[in-house]
């Protein structure tokens, strides 16, 4: 989480460095502060709440300041207030910092520097790191190198995640990073070098990136910059063009990025499958999985490992890689994965599955098991992200920069590759050609079909104001469309804060039953299987309890009079894009659910984008 920007170089440093906060607050806006390095002293400005409260508070303009770091908080360590708002000012008043992530130890670090009569303005770990860079420069012998010594000791005291930008008083043309789970990279331009958590930072200023691999210092001048192992030996630079890594973003003629990425799903998808497909046209083409075909073909099982949305969309594909190529799949929350004791039988293949490439429970999990000696592949949206350089081979999601909060593209696109994988293993096991023909052309057929569901978007923003009062909902579903369930629920939990909960339709009686009153709709998603008369039959139970029914359900499948109180068409399609297309009924109604109740759907209360802290 957080976003973190530094600058140095010949430039007006608050310019570009509130325009990086501008396009990194998705990552987190509980906060925003800045800091810079003039003349000799610091300048500094924090606010809570939005980029635009801290654009705003800032009254006077530091035009000669051509050094500084900036932050957009997530609050891990202390509510949300202005003195815990970053960056952080050493006790001495040398240092200052911006930190992403968690000093898991901070307590016992911090106890150690209240011994020595250090005093603290914030409750945050971070606070405790800087402190301990400013005690660790006051007993240097400075040699020149003080100000890198002092932060490399420090770093070298902490435990869990760090992406840090620092600045100190003595060094007025040294800017450092460092990183240690959670992401960094450098950005290098002409007469500038930048510092960030994200490329997009400083995309349109810098030319070339450098990540920074976990461990790593990096030193920026103006016009020279250096990488470091944490032991201080010189790493080596691997560069890249800043205009491969990632696009600017912007919002269109749309009024939130929701709302564009819910749209964008057509053409996002078209990406995710061009050039994807076998000559003969029966088979999937996943160039990053080239070099493992041997692996994948004498595949016992494969664990999927993800968090939230991403996870969702691996259950999806649990469904389908079991149907199609016979192989057992299991889906593990990355976070209970790295800790659990789970044998290692047979040939097992970890897929692990990413948004932004840098969620931290699925990067520690992607560890573990390279620890268990497991062939790890990643699903990820953003190029040169950690999961991309970490796993040993993978596929790229291709939709482009995804700034809501909500994902919505991203799990469009990542159940489609799941479809697409479960493709490419059938095809290498059992699965004909004339199965795998038909479903190439359902998976070419998709983009049409998403365009088809988003035109009748209005009839979705007419039920959520039909539905608009109601502060518990339930999804349900059967087999592929149970994961679509729990999906819905938990987009119209995010940004509508009504409470709502997913589960198989089946289980309805089990418990879930005793919810049901005239207060509380059930959104049922009908397969247009054999297994329909059975939800069918749910959804009567339902209305027997006299609630309230809205079923999604595909054109050729008849419901009976009563069993349900509105009804969304879906187009009739090939069971690997059905759940996609259950979908985006539910990705609309949570969109027009939160802005009837006057919510920003970007930016969801306590939640940021990508969650860099375990
Ligand atoms: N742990 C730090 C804090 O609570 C940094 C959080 C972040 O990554 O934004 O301030």
């Amino acid at each position: 989480m957080c976003g973190i920007v530094g600058y140095i170089g010949k430039g007006v440093a608050q310019e570009v460095l509130l325009d990086g906060l501008r396009r990194l607050e998705y990552r987190g806006y509980d906060s925003a502060g800045v800091a810079f390095h003039e003349g000799h002293q610091f300048f500094m400005a924090r606010e809570t709440g939005r980029v635009g409260n801290l654009a705003q508070s800032i009254q006077r303009k530091c035009s000669s300041a051509s050094l500084g770091i900036a932050h957009t908080r997530w609050a891990t360590h202390g509510p949300v207030t202005v003195s815990n708002t970053h960056p952080h000012v050493s006790y001495d008043g040398k240092f200052i910092i911006v930190h992403n992530g968690v000093i898991e130890n901070f307590f016992s670090l911090k106890r150690f520097l209240s011994q020595k009569k250090i005093e603290f303005t914030s409750e945050t770990d971070s606070e405790v790191l800087c402190n301990l860079i400013a005690y660790n420069y006051s007993i240097l012998q400075s040699d020149g190198d003080g100000f890198i010594e002092s932060v490399r000791m420090a770093l070298s005291k902490c435990s869990g995640a760090y992406g840090i930008a620092v600045i100190c008083l003595d060094y007025p043309n040294t800017l450092i990073g460092a990183r240690r789970g959670s992401p960094l990279v450098v950005g290098l331009g002409e007469d500038a070098n930048f510092i960030a958590s994200d490329a997009s930072a400083f995309v349109g200023r810098a030319k070339d990136a450098v990540f920074l691999k976990d461990g790593e210092l990096a030193i920026l001048t103006g016009t020279d910059f250096r990488i470091t192992t944490s032991e201080g030996q010189e790493a080596q630079a691997v560069t890249q063009p800043v205009d491969q890594i990632s696009e600017e973003v912007d919002l269109g003629d749309f009024d939130s990025f929701m709302e564009k990425e819910i749209f964008e799903q057509p053409l996002a998808l078209r990406n995710t499958l061009r050039g994807r497909f076998g000559d003969d046209g029966t088979t999937a083409k996943l160039g990053g999985l080239e070099g493992h075909q041997d692996e994948l073909r004498n595949l016992d099982r494969i664990i999927f490992i993800a968090c939230g949305t991403a996870r969702h969309a691996c259950m999806v594909g649990e469904y389908l890689i079991e149907r199609l190529a016979r192989v057992p799949v299991e889906v593990e929350h990355a976070s209970e994965f790295r800790y659990r004791n789970s044998p290692n039988v047979g040939n097992s293949l970890v897929i692990a599955v990413s948004q932004s490439g840098e969620t931290l429970d699925t990067l520690e999990a992607v560890r573990e098991a390279k620890t268990k000696g497991l062939l790890t592949l990643g699903i990820t949206n953003v190029v040169g992200s950690t999961l991309a350089r970490e796993t040993d081979g993978g596929v790229y999601q291709r939709v482009g920069p995804e700034i809501g909060v909500a994902s919505t593209k991203a799990f469009s696109s990542q159940a489609c590759l799941c479809a697409m994988l479960g493709l490419a293993l059938g095809r290498m096991r059992d699965l004909s050609p004339v199965d795998g023909r038909s479903i190439v052309d359902a998976l070419n057929g998709l983009p049409n079909l998403v365009s088809e569901v988003l035109q009748q978007g209005e009839q979705i923003r007419e039920l959520a104001m039909k539905y608009a009062n109601a502060e518990h909902l339930l999804f349900l579903g059967r087999q592929s469309l149970y994961p679509v369930a729990l999906e819905g629920a938990l987009k119209l939990k995010e940004i509508s804060y009504a409470h709502a909960e997913g589960y198989p339709a089946a289980e309805l009686k089990h418990g879930p039953i005793a919810l049901i009153n005239t207060e509380c709709p059930s959104v049922f998603m009908v397969e247009g299987t054999e297994l329909s008369a059975k939800t069918i039959a749910n959804m009567q139970e339902v209305k027997a309890r006299k609630g309230p029914v809205i079923a999604i359900v595909p054109q050729s499948v008849e419901i009976p009079e009563g069993s349900a109180d509105d009804v969304f068409r879906l187009p009739d399609a090939h069971e690997v894009v059905r759940p996609i297309l259950a979908n985006l009924p539910l990705q609309l109604f949570a969109y027009h659910f939160a802005r009837l109740r006057g919510l920003d759907v970007d930016k969801p209360r306590n939640l940021a984008k990508s969650v860099t802290v375990e």
